[in-house]
């Protein structure tokens, strides 16, 4: 076997620490490595393989289609493109409106600023986005992220994105008294800034609807507030739909639990899209975007955009999704997830707060004091046990995500009842052995 340990370089770690065993396989909820240890993966590799390893029907979809045709450019049609367009614009309500393809997350998002400027004839306009968010490691994506990481290489200001304060409720940025409260604040501080940047200069607000990459979650009164804040101003509202959509919120598209007081202008997709099976990522736009562009030249492309072996795949997870009713599964064992977590909390100390509660999507805060709230390390470093947790779950058979004092719960939506319970006994364990202060 050969090794990537000393010829790759690794995302997002420091190259002379990364030492992780080769994968070889998967099935459902679980993959194993080269010397067949298996483990469960509580958060979708990186919250992304909503539908599981190897689904049969992706595999399927892949084999046949290429075998048809690998490729064409956007210069040609694609039946696959074509269709999945349809599909998105289906499952989203976008009725006489366009899909872009993108090749994942990042791209996906800055092709949505581009034709928010675009659209709104405010071609230099402004992009306010959220402190401690993550939109993907591109360079516009960068400045679009609220990532202490990627500051020291790049200036927001420099490619006309601010950041505002994120609505996190259990540290409430503008000292609110409740999660609603919170939600509402800092909805209300988007609709300020507006005004203090002048309407006419803002061209798009770029956000996560629910789901926090960074661990935090929106209160329900945040997004039909700030739909309402933008729509009145004449903004684009862009909902960064990367994590949050195929159902790893509960709906399609994390949004629509709000109906159409939560329609926002444009959406962006990657992840569950495809369930990872190939990379593709989408931007999604309502009629009245998409009308505007009509007649204009759109200056971008990237040569793979709208590539058929990725959109054949995208079709058949859509299908899959719908086939084996796991926007409805993670609904119902996302409530199950999160009850057991606020059980957790009652009995285990380390855990500060419990956040979630919609679809197989929850966050677990680790606090060195309840009643302080003192962060178990400050983000975005990670706690020493909270290392050891990693390691020590790995080698019991179970794959955790943790972020700074956080653990990430994303498990694919087909993960059996009876392991998602066993992990979270190995979860509780584990956190009451490991020292904490
Ligand atoms: N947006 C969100 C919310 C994400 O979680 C991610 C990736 O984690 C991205 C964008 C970037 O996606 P990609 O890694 O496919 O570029």
């Amino acid at each position: 076997m050969v090794l990537e340990r000393l010829s790759v370089l690794h995302s997002w770690c420091v190259q002379a620490e990364w030492d992780a065993p080769t994968i070889v396989g998967g099935k459902g909820a679980w993959f194993w490595d080269a010397n067949g240890r298996r483990y469960l993966d509580m958060s979708s590799l990186a919250e992304c393989m909503n539908l599981g390893h190897q689904h049969p029907a992706l595999i399927r979809a892949i084999r046949e289609q290429a075998e048809r045709l690998c490729f064409v450019t956007a210069a040609w049609g694609a039946e696959p493109r074509a269709r999945l367009a349809e599909r998105l614009l289906e499952k989203s309500g976008f009725e006489g409106g366009r899909v872009f393809f993108s090749l994942g997350g990042a791209d996906a998002n800055e092709h949505a600023v581009k034709f928010a400027r675009q659209a709104g004839s405010k071609p230099r306009g402004w992009t306010i986005t959220r402190d401690r968010s993550y939109h993907g490691a591109t360079f516009g994506a960068m400045a679009l992220s609220g990532d202490s990481r990627t500051r020291y290489y790049i200036d927001p200001q420099d490619l006309r994105v601010v950041h505002v304060p994120p609505p996190y409720a259990y540290r409430c940025p503008f000292g609110s008294a409740s999660d609603v409260e919170c939600g509402e604040r800092s909805a209300r501080r988007i609709g300020q800034v507006i005004d203090e940047y002048g309407s006419g200069q803002v061209a798009a607000v770029l956000m996560e609807p629910d789901a926090g990459t960074n661990g935090i979650i929106a209160p329900d009164s945040y997004w039909p507030l700030l739909r309402r804040e933008t729509r009145d101003r004449g903004v684009w509202l862009i909902a960064d739909e990367v994590m949050s959509g195929f159902g790893r919120c509960g709906e399609w598209f994390a949004w629509q639990r709000y109906g159409e007081a939560g329609r926002p202008d444009l959406m962006s997709l990657a992840k569950g899209l495809t369930g990872s099976h190939l990379p593709l990522g989408a931007v999604v736009m309502s009629r009245e975007v998409a009308a505007r562009l009509e007649t204009e030249m759109l200056p971008t492309g990237l040569t793979y955009c709208g590539h058929p072996l990725a959109c054949a795949v995208g079709l058949a997870a859509l299908e899959t999704y719908e086939d084996e009713k796991l926007i409805e599964r993670s609904r119902s064992l996302g409530a199950r997830l999160y009850s057991e977590l606020c059980a957790m909390r009652n009995r285990v100390e380390v855990i500060g707060d419990v956040r979630g509660g919609h679809g197989l999507f929850a966050v677990v805060e680790l606090v060195r004091d309840r009643a302080t709230r003192d962060p178990a390390s400050i983000w975005p470093s990670r706690h020493p046990s909270l290392a050891a947790f990693v390691d020590r779950s790995r080698e019991e058979g179970v794959s955790f995500a943790t972020r700074g004092n956080l653990i990430i719960l994303a498990p694919p939506l087909v993960i059996e009842e009876e392991d998602l319970m066993d992990a979270l006994a190995l979860m509780e364990r584990l956190l009451t052995q490991l020292e904490w202060s």
